[in-house]
């Protein structure tokens, strides 16, 4: 293995910074020639990429974002423009890619190795956490501190009033951040897709708070739980609860934003170094996460299509913290 591509695709996550320095620094460590691949696959089908060294990659680890930048590329979800990229590919010389990013990204890895051999890694990058095969994905740890920061500053504002919060957070369609960031966040319920939350089950809990002598309440709401819209509830809420100021938030884009943690640079750099040994052993078409702690390796195919349950635990835990 001589030269190594590295790209990030999909929604930018924090720490993916990171990644791309320990991918860059792990190909210098084995002695294989990184190339850095702008603007993910648009990159590849353009020709956007150079070869880069150890000091390239100096002062980003701390960085969000991704200085490579990342860029949805209609044209790779084509035959043609797969080909297009496998033969820029090709005459970069490379031997391997190391795709950082989500689902979709992994969806165009796996396509690109089985109709033209590139070997390729995934590296799962994406702030929801929603990736099979990996306990954390990068990103998932910077996102969720935010939103808990976010959320303490408006508990500040809330109580301050007869105020009830509700607060939507991101997630996509599955709600680690919203029941891990509620819990964390000391909010009186959470709403999740994984759950059947319906709008009564979430009156009966406020009116039962209310009953509990609370004044102000926080609702963490994920952007996934299929009741039409956080604006929505909160209108349905002020009609159930006049006595209540209803405020409604949408924490939006900051999670994705700021400096990553120090759990997702190390995540990073642990996933980097083994996208690029699993490349020399001869192991491709996998992603590289980490499950209890170890490393480990999840077929493509298999971190696509399947998914991460919630821990029912954690549900449970959070049932008896809201009561
Ligand atoms: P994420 O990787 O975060 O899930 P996207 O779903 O937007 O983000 O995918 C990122 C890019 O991966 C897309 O812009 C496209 O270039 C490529 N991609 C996504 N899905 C496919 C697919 N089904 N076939 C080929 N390429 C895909």
């Amino acid at each position: 293995m001589k030269k190594i591509g590295v790209l990030t695709s999909g929604g930018d996550a924090p720490g993916m910074n990171a990644a791309i320095r320990s991918v860059v620094r792990s190909c210098i460590y084995y002695g294989v020639q990184p190339v850095a691949i702008h603007e993910g696959y648009k990159g590849l089908i353009e020709n956007n990429m150079e070869e880069v060294n150890a000091r390239s990659v100096a002062n980003i680890i701390n960085q969000g974002g991704t200085f490579l930048k990342s860029a949805r590329c209609a044209e790779f979800r084509t035959p043609e423009g797969r080909t297009k990229a496998f033969e820029n590919a090709k005459a970069a010389g490379l031997d391997g890619l190391v795709v950082i990013g989500g689902d979709g990204s992994f969806t165009g890895a796996m396509l690109i190795e089985k109709e033209h051999g590139m070997p390729c890694i995934g590296v799962p990058g994406t702030i929801d956490n929603d990736i099979f095969g990996t306990d954390y994905t990068i990103g998932y740890d910077t996102a969720l501190n935010t939103a808990v920061e976010a959320i303490d500053k408006i508990r500040d504002t809330a109580t301050s009033h007869n105020r009830l919060f509700l607060i939507e957070v991101m997630g996509r369609d599955a709600g680690f951040i919203a029941l891990n960031s509620g819990i964390a966040a000391g909010a009186e319920e959470i709403l999740i897709p994984e759950e059947d939350h319906s709008v009564d089950k979430l009156m009966d809990s406020l009116q039962n708070s209310g009953r509990a002598g609370k004044t102000s309440s926080i609702v963490v709401v994920s952007e996934g739980e299929k009741i039409g819209g956080v604006v929505e509830l909160g209108r349905a809420v002020e009609e159930s609860f006049p006595e209540y100021e209803v405020k409604v938030t949408v924490l939006g884009h900051i999670q994705r934003g700021g400096k990553p943690t120090c759990v997702d640079r190390v995540l990073a750099s642990r996933l980097g170094v083994a996208a690029v040994e699993k490349l020399r052993e001869g192991i491709s078409g996998v992603m590289v996460g980490v499950r209890d702690q170890k490393v480990v390796t999840t077929p493509l195919e298999e971190a696509i299509s399947k998914h991460n349950a919630i821990d029912d635990d954690l549900l449970r835990v959070a049932d008896i913290v809201t009561v």
